[in-house]
C-alpha cells in the first residue's frame, strides 16, 4: 500500500466508525479495522476525523467582473483550497455572445491545468444562445464532461442575463442531453427600480446594496425558476439561495417530487444583512446580499430538514481598493466575497459545536455535490473512490485572519471568526497537500474532471 491511515473515526453521510483506510494508486484500497498491511506511510489518525474532501461547486477564480479580475486565480485558489480541506473546485468560464461552449470551456482549461493544487471540473455560463445554435453543441459538451450549464436572471448590462424563453431552452437541452441547469435567481427589474431611487435620494452606503436586492426580489426569481422547471419538469439548481420564501418554494418542489436542488453558503449561514451597516460594510458585498435573521433561520432550518443539498462559497473576494471603489457608491462595489478555504471549516465547526452532525456536514459538502453533478469518482471515503480524504482534528482551536489564509486576497469577511476543529491534513487522489497549516502540494497538480451525464428521462 501507499499510504495507511489508521485508527481514526471515518465519517460518510450516514455513518461514523472507527477504521483504518489504505491507499493505492490514488484510490482507496481497503476500509477495515485493524488492517494488516504494510505500508509507505502510515498516519495514526487515533482521536481525529477521517472524511472524504469537500468539493466547492461554486468558485469564480480569475474571473473578470466589475472593472476588473477577482483576486484568486488558478494557483492561489486551488492552493487556498487545499489548505481547507476542498479537493475538487468547480469553476465557471463564461459563454459570450458568438462563442461556443467548448472553445470557452478550453479556453479556461489551458489556464488552469498548469496552476491547479487540487482536482477541478467546470459548469459553463450560457449568456447567448447564438440565434439557437448553441443549443446544437450541449451534448458535445456532455461527451466532454461538463454536465451542467449555468444562467443568470440578473447582470443585464453585463451582457450575462437570459430571459425566461432562453432560460427554458436552457433547462430542456439540458435534460435532454442528461445535464443539470444552475441558476442565479434575482429579478433585474426591481433591483434596477430600486438602484435608480436610492442613487437619486443620495442613498449610497452599502446598505443600500442590500436594500436595492432584499428578500422579495430574490424570492420571486426563485419561484419563477422552480414554476418553469416544474412545467417542464426539468432539473433545476438554484445555486446561493439565501432567503426564506425561497426555500420554502424550494422545499414544497421537492415534497411533489421535482428534481429542485438547493445550495447556499456559509456568508449566508453565518452572518447577516446588519453587516451592511457596518464601517467595512462595502467587504461583505456580494449578490444575491446576506439577509435577515428570519431568512439565516430558515436556511439552517433546511439544512436540517434536507431541503439544502449542497453548501458551497460563491468564493470571488476583490482587494481592498477594489472594494473601495465603492465607498461612495455602492453600485461601485464589485460583488464577491472569500470563501473557499472556510466552507468546510466552518461547516466541520458548526458539526463539532453540535449545531449539525458530522454526516450532514460531509453530506453537504461532499457527498451530495458528486451525487448532483456526477463526480463518479469522489465524495466519500468508500472503496475504489478517489483518495480524497481531510483528516480533522476536533481540538484544534482556530481564529480566521487573512494572515492564516493562503489566497491572494488583502482581506477577508471571515477575519476573527472563531473555529472549533480544524483540518490537519488534506490529501488529493493519495498524495499530501495540505499539512498542518503549511501547503504541500504542486501547482499542475490537480486534474479535470470528466463528469458523467445524469440518467436521461424521456
Ligand atoms: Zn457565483
Amino acid at each position: 500500500m501507499d499510504l495507511l491511515i489508521k485508527n481514526g473515526t471515518v465519517v460518510t453521510e450516514s455513518e461514523s466508525f472507527i477504521a483504518d483506510i489504505a491507499v493505492k494508486d490514488g484510490k482507496i484500497a481497503l476500509i477495515g479495522k485493524n488492517l494488516p498491511l504494510e505500508a509507505k506511510k502510515i498516519v495514526n489518525a487515533a482521536g481525529k476525523y477521517v472524511l472524504p474532501g469537500a468539493i466547492d461547486v461554486h468558485t469564480h477564480l480569475a474571473m473578470p467582473f466589475g472593472g476588473t479580475v477577482s483576486a484568486d486565480g488558478y494557483l492561489s485558489g486551488t492552493r487556498a483550497a487545499a489548505c481547507g480541506g476542498v479537493t475538487t473546485v468547480f469553476d465557471y468560464p463564461m459563454q459570450r455572445k458568438g462563442k461556443g461552449i467548448l472553445e470557452t470551456v478550453e479556453e479556461r482549461l489551458k489556464m488552469c491545468a498548469p496552476q491547479a493544487c487540487v482536482d477541478y471540473a467546470f459548469h459553463c455560463i450560457i449568456t447567448d444562445l447564438n440565434e439557437g445554435s448553441l443549443l446544437d453543441e450541449f451534448q458535445a459538451a456532455v461527451d466532454y464532461g461538463i454536465t451542467s450549464f449555468k444562467c443568470f436572471f440578473v447582470y443585464k448590462k453585463e451582457g450575462m442575463m437570459v430571459d425566461d424563453g432562453t432560460f427554458v431552452k436552457v433547462l430542456l437541452k439540458a435534460k435532454e442531453v442528461g445535464a443539470i441547469t444552475n441558476l442565479h435567481a434575482e429579478n433585474p427589474d426591481i433591483i434596477d427600480m430600486n438602484i435608480e431611487r436610492f442613487l437619486k435620494e443620495g442613498k449610497t452606503s452599502a446598505w443600500y446594496h442590500y436594500l436595492s436586492r432584499p428578500e422579495f426580489v430574490e424570492a420571486e426569481a426563485d419561484k419563477r425558476a422552480i414554476h418553469w422547471a416544474k412545467t417542464f419538469d426539468t432539473p433545476l439548481y438554484i445555486v446561493h439561495l439565501a432567503n426564506k420564501e425561497g426555500v420554502e418554494a424550494a422545499a414544497a418542489a421537492k415534497l411533489e417530487g421535482y428534481n429542485i436542488f438547493v445550495e447556499t453558503c456559509p456568508q449566508y449561514l453565518e452572518f447577516t444583512c446588519e453587516v451592511y451597516k457596518r464601517e467595512d460594510g462595502r467587504n461583505f458585498v456580494c449578490s444575491p446580499p446576506i439577509k435577515g435573521q428570519e431568512s439565516q433561520d430558515a436556511l439552517w432550518a433546511a439544512i436540517k430538514n434536507g431541503t439544502v443539498d449542497v453548501v458551497a462559497t460563491d468564493h470571488c473576494p476583490f482587494q481592498s481598493y477594489e472594494k473601495d471603489w465603492g465607498k461612495d457608491d455602492f453600485t461601485k462595489i464589485p460583488n464577491g466575497c472569500a470563501g473557499i478555504e472556510n466552507l468546510y471549516p466552518y461547516m466541520l465547526s458548526k458539526a463539532n459545536e453540535g449545531k449539525i452532525t458530522f454526516n450532514t456536514a460531509v453530506k453537504l459538502c461532499a457527498t451530495n455535490p458528486a451525487r448532483i453533478f456526477g463526480c463518479t469518482d469522489k465524495g466519500s471515503i468508500t472503496v475504489g473512490k478517489d483518495a480524497d480524504i481531510v483528516i480533522y482534528d476536533p481540538d484544534q482551536e482556530f481564529t480566521i485572519s487573512v494572515d492564516n489564509m493562503h489566497s491572494d486576497y488583502d482581506h477577508t469577511i471571515w477575519e476573527g471568526v472563531k473555529l472549533h476543529g480544524y483540518p490537519v491534513q488534506t490529501y488529493v487522489r493519495g498524495e499530501l497537500v495540505y499539512d498542518h497549516g503549511n501547503f504541500v502540494g504542486k501547482p499542475g497538480f490537480g486534474k479535470f474532471i470528466k463528469r458523467e451525464p445524469r440518467i436521461r428521462k424521456g
